[in-house]
């Protein structure tokens, strides 16, 4: 069985789509998703689906690539996360490629998300975009070690994975891991213990290959799994019990 640690299935571009998303799911054996939540405006939605479909997870947070919605509050974000079906807190973190200027407001954001996280004991998902340095060095001051996450959709370096790690997170691989001109990401999904990792799709964007760009689901996580076994040379079924094992184990409010 396999797990898609990171999709929003909520999106405009799966709606509508649902019956047949979960058909695909059966029929590549990913047994669970966790939706993640990209605005409190959202998050109904997200929570609604958690609700609805019992190996559905959801995640509460705001993106940092959403400049204009309402400052977040940690007490908002804890209430929140106390749905039994809310396993995680996030994405959070810090995008300076999407998002230019003056950007204090997103570090601002993150660190009301690590302290909610620790207030509620519930793990952290990480969007991380040409942000290294100071995501990690924020995750450290702030103490986010306790309670550990995911650094998800991760093409960073493999420094940045291992000063991750250092901190108690996984290494999350999306379906960009499968892209031909992907070589240094390649090489870092070589170095990165399946121990330590998971796998998504960050549907419904950047499809695995050979479906590159169509519309991303949740069961074509297969494809970054059998990507991750061809790079490592390991059978795909170690590949899959890992990383459905790891998600299980820093995710602890899902049940397997
Ligand atoms: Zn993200
Ligand atoms: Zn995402």
């Amino acid at each position: 069985m396999l797990v898609d640690s990171h999709c929003h299935i909520n999106f405009p571009e799966l709606a509508g789509k649902l019956d047949d998303m979960l058909a695909l799911m059966r029929e590549n054996q990913v047994s669970h998703a966790l939706c993640v939540s990209v605005t409190l405006e959202d998050f109904p939605q997200v929570r609604g689906l958690a609700e609805r479909y019992a190996h559905i997870y959801a995640s509460v947070g705001v993106h940092p690539d959403y400049p204009d919605v309402p400052v977040v509050t940690e007490e908002e974000l804890i209430g929140l996360a106390a749905h039994p079906k809310v396993i995680a807190i996030g994405e959070t973190g810090l995008d300076y490629y999407r998002i230019k200027g003056e950007l204090e407001w997103q570090r601002e954001r993150f660190r009301t998300h690590i302290r909610a996280a620790r207030g509620c004991g519930k793990p952290l998902i990480i969007h991380m975009r040409d942000a290294g340095p100071d995501t990690l060095r924020i995750l450290r001051e702030e103490g986010a070690r306790e309670v550990g996450g995911v650094m998800h959709c991760f093409t960073g370096t493999w420094d940045e994975a291992q000063a991750a790690m250092e901190l108690g997170f996984c290494i999350s691989f999306s379906g960009i891991v499968t892209f031909k001109n992907a070589l240094s990401l390649k090489e870092v999904a070589r170095q990165v213990p399946l121990e330590r990792m998971l796998i998504e799709t960050d549907s419904p964007y950047l499809a695995p290959v050979p479906f590159r760009g169509k519309l991303n689901q949740p069961g074509l996580v297969r494809h970054v799994a059998e990507e991750i076994a061809r790079l490592k040379t390991v059978p795909f079924d170690q590949v899959a019990q890992a990383t459905t094992r790891n998600f299980f184990e820093l995710f602890k409010g899902a049940r397997a």
